[in-house]
This record gives structure tokens, sequence and C-alpha cells, in this order.
């Protein structure tokens, strides 16, 4: 007797752990539990994630900058978005900061994460070829993403993240006074936009950014995905080479 009223209380102790999954068919309990068990310690991690999001983690004047050096220093440690808590690095940016081309992507995937370099994957070094196509080194032009942090599993930046993050580059492009702007895909062209547009209907035109001239082509990522798009990447970038020579010879 006393063995079965302690089967009982073991029983309802793993019930008020696991829920009612313990009743149900042994193979199915199993797998089960361990999904629900994994579920509640993401969920968990999460929040503990969240409740480390500090609002004081950007210097409060960070927007009166007066180099690169030293708004990257005021929001290096930037928690503004959930991305901050997933994080491995923070990527600001890199290349000539005095170069009239500035080239901006979506966000830092897993190399850069690790490096703190944006386009340095697979990707970046696709670029690094298309800009050596046209006799640019990735040291004369700057290269930066929409946001600063990367998107776990690489997924598309958020509304909400892109809102939050989308200033630094403003004061980036501030900084930088480029020329020319190359973006990279729909998520930076809509960006900069701020609006729906499909690749049709910016590709091969020159546009304009806040008095700099914008240019836009395929993502590498999507020219690896893609590599027929390539072409029309070539053409896009050589336009890009052709109207820098013709400004570069108007300025020197
Ligand atoms: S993505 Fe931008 S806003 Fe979000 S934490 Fe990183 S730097 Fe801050």
């Amino acid at each position: 007797m006393s063995e079965l009223i302690n089967k009982i209380y073991a029983n309802l102790n793993y019930q008020k752990q696991f829920g009612n999954l313990l009743y149900v068919d042994k193979d199915v309990k199993v797998k089960d539990l361990k999904n629900e068990f994994i579920n509640e310690e993401v969920v968990i991690k999460k929040e503990v994630k969240s409740n480390n999001i500090s609002k004081n983690s950007v210097n409060k004047n960070w927007d009166k900058s007066e180099s690169l050096d030293i708004l990257r220093s005021n929001i290096h440690n930037c928690m503004e978005c959930e991305l901050g808590a997933t994080r491995k690095s923070f990527v600001f940016g890199s290349g000539d900061p005095k170069s009239k081309i500035l080239i901006i992507g979506e966000a830092p995937g897993a190399d850069e994460d690790e490096q703190g370099v944006p386009f340095i994957g697979r990707a970046g070094k696709l670029l690094t070829k298309i800009l050596e196509a046209i006799n640019f080194s990735r040291d004369e032009v700057y290269i930066a993403n929409i946001i600063k942090c990367r998107p776990p599993e690489n997924r598309r930046p958020t509304k909400d993240e892109v809102d939050q993050c989308e200033p630094y580059l403003k004061k980036q492009i501030e900084l930088l006074n480029p020329e020319f702007i190359l973006a990279l895909g729909l998520t930076a062209v809509n960006t900069l936009l701020k609006g729906d547009y499909k690749m049709k209907d910016v590709r091969g035109k020159v546009l304009e950014y806040e008095g700099r001239k914008l240019l836009i082509t395929y993502h590498p990522a999507a020219l690896l995905r893609n590599p027929t798009w390539k072409r029309q990447a070539w053409e896009d970038v050589k336009q890009l080479r052709a109207m820098y020579d013709e400004y570069m010879g108007k300025n020197s």
C-alpha cells in the first residue's frame, strides 16, 4: 500500500514539473517531454538575455560624434535591440574613411560576427572579387551594413531592429560623406529609400540618397544562390566605376 502511495506522489511530482504529457504513450512521452523541456530552456535563456539589455549601453551623445572612431567607441556596446544579446561582435564597418564610395549590405553573418569585420565570409569574398574586377581594393572603399549585429540564423533583420540601428548608419554616412553609395540587396535599398521596391524597379538606375548618388545591385549572397544574376551585377559595378572615374576626373 505504501509503495502505491509513493508511486502516486512520485507521479504527481512529475506531473507538476512536466504537465499532463506524463500520461500519454511512453515513446511519445519521452520525445515530447524533451521538446517541452528544451523549449522551456530556450524561453528561460531568452528572458535572461533580454533582462541583460541595458538602455545605458550607448553614450547618450553618440549622435554628436565627430569622427568614425569616436562614433564606434560611443556605440560599440549597444544593447538597444535584442540582437545585442546574441551577437559575438559588433560589426561597425571597415575600409577607407575618406573613400568616396560607401557600400551598404544587410547585416553581419556568422563569419562577420566572429571577427567583427563586414563581408568576410563567402559573400564577402565574392564582393572582394567584384571590387577587384573594377580595379578597387576593399581598402579603397568603405563597407558597412544596415544593422551592426548578426540576426540569429542569418534571418532578415526585423523592422524594429532596423529602426533601432539605422540612425547609426545615418551618422556614419554623415561622417564618411561619400559621393556614391552602392546598396547591396533589397533590405539595404528599402531601408535607405523607405520603400518596398523590387530589384527590377531600382537596378540600373542612378537614384539619390540625401544628396548622394545611389546605385543598386544584388547582394553577393544572392549572387551565390543565383549565379545568372552576376552579369547584371557586373553591369552595375561597371557603371559605378565609370561614374566614379568621371567624378574624380572633374574633381582632382
Ligand atoms: S543591431 Fe544595432 S541597435 Fe541592435 S544592438 Fe546591435 S548595434 Fe544596437
